[in-house]
């Protein structure tokens, strides 16, 4: 991260902070590595995180780690470690955060890459799926995300995708000899995540295949209702798409994705869903949850690349001769503590250099020491008028008042 990059990430952290720190939500950071376990237990075995993502390894005394590949089962290990269901409910807790999946590297896909992520624990109320929903839909805003578009579904609760797990089964069984190898390998283990394939003549089987939001329960029905009332009086646009399934075993009811045609084939920006078992899965007392993350580098990539529009260089302090390094050292001590941003020569340039180099960095002043006296430099308007040393800062501070 270099340069432009890096001011681009800092203003999309500064956006997430603001927005989710205004809702409510608090950051967190949980260690960059974890117990193998969390992540085969809470991310579940059938995934292609778990069965071919992670980097994995043995520390010194024989245990196994892995590098941390996603957000939500750390924070919900650190919900039971910590006992926050002792706190009021809903616990919103933020991330931004960089995770590690062995995948092969493209434009979009990194081996280690960085999300930012909301997790509410700690109610089942479908106003904390609308809220987190509009949450992200508002980052995405802020940062400019093109062409982006809201896909929505509901997976309902652990009764009803149980029923409808046969029903799946059984049509994929029907149809197994059109199936790709690696689907027909997963109908035992997670069939739904045929509806990701890319095969075609899968995709036929498919098209034709049972939809679990026409089987959910009743309640789910109407959880799922609630959740596209309050997203529509929040007027965020949403299709509801049945073939949306997301990679994780967690999922339980609401599940979402914002995708962007900006992007490729990697077109993604984040989602997430409800995952009303997971912290019970992870020792913990039953708590409904739900959450999202999103890629940063994805973000950056699908946003519009304004500038920052922060000025970084308030004042510039050049000097000449040499002996004059001194006094202006002094300047810049001054101008910091009065709260400037400010830089000075350091790298030995002739004065025309340093003033060159001042226009480079897009200075707003530029102090030019000659001892006891100063030439001032304003580089927008290019007046110019002469001062006694110690009356620079205070010149430059009444000039930025002006502005
Ligand atoms: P997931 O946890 O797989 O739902 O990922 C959430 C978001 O993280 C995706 O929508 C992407 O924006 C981003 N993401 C996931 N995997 C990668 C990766 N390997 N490289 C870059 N971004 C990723």
């Amino acid at each position: 991260m270099l340069g432009d990059d890096a001011s681009a990430r800092t203003a999309l952290e500064a956006s997430a902070r603001a927005i989710l720190e205004g809702a409510g939500y608090e950051r967190i950071e949980t260690p960059a590595f974890e117990a193998t376990e969390l992540f085969s237990r809470g991310v579940g075995e059938s995934t292609d995180i778990v069965r071919k993502e992670m980097f994995t390894f043995t520390d010194g005394a024989g245990r196994s780690l892995t590098l941390r590949p996603e957000g939500t089962a750390p924070v919900c290990r650190a919900y039971v470690e910590h006992g926050m269901h002792k706190r009021r409910q809903p616990v919103k807790l933020w991330y931004t955060s960089s995770f590690f999946r062995h995948e092969r590297a493209q434009a979009g896909r990194y081996r280690q890459f960085w999300q930012v992520g909301a997790e509410a624990l700690g109610s089942d109320d479908p106003a904390v799926d609308a809220e987190s929903i509009v949450l992200l839909a508002e980052l995405l805003k802020e940062v400019g995300v093109r062409e982006c578009r809201l896909r929505l579904s509901s997976l309902g609760g652990s009764e009803s995708r149980g029923e409808y797990r046969e029903r799946l089964q059984a049509h994929l069984r029907t149809h197994e000899q059109d199936l790709s190898e690696e689907v027909r390998s997963r109908i035992d283990l997670n069939p739904l995540r045929a509806f990701d394939s890319d095969h075609e003549a899968t995709r036929r089987v498919m098209q034709s295949a049972p939809r679990l939001l026409d089987h959910l329960s009743e309640d789910d029905v109407e959880h799922f209702a609630q959740v596209r009332e309050l997203l529509a009086s929040a007027n965020v646009a949403y299709e509801v798409d049945s073939t949306l399934v997301r990679g994780l075993d967690y999922y339980t009811r609401t599940v979402f994705e914002f995708t962007s045609a900006a992007l490729g084939a990697q077109s993604g920006v984040g989602g997430g869903g409800r995952y009303d078992g997971l912290v019970a899965r992870l020792g913990g007392p039953p708590t409904p949850g739900v959450g999202w993350a999103a890629g940063v580098e994805r973000m950056l990539l699908a946003g519009d690349s304004r500038p920052a529009g922060v000025r970084s260089v308030e004042l510039f302090v050049a000097f000449d001769p040499e002996a004059n390094r001194r006094a202006a050292f002094g300047i810049l001590a001054a101008a910091r503590s009065a709260g400037l941003k400010a830089q000075m020569e350091l790298g030995g340039r002739s004065l025309k250099g340093q003033l060159g180099h001042a226009k480079a960095l897009l200075a707003r002043y530029v102090a030019i020491v000659e001892g006891e006296e100063t030439v001032l430099r304003d580089m927008e308007g290019g007046a110019q008028e002469r001062l006694a040393t110690d009356t620079v800062v205070h010149a430059v501070l009444r000039g930025l008042r002006t502005l």
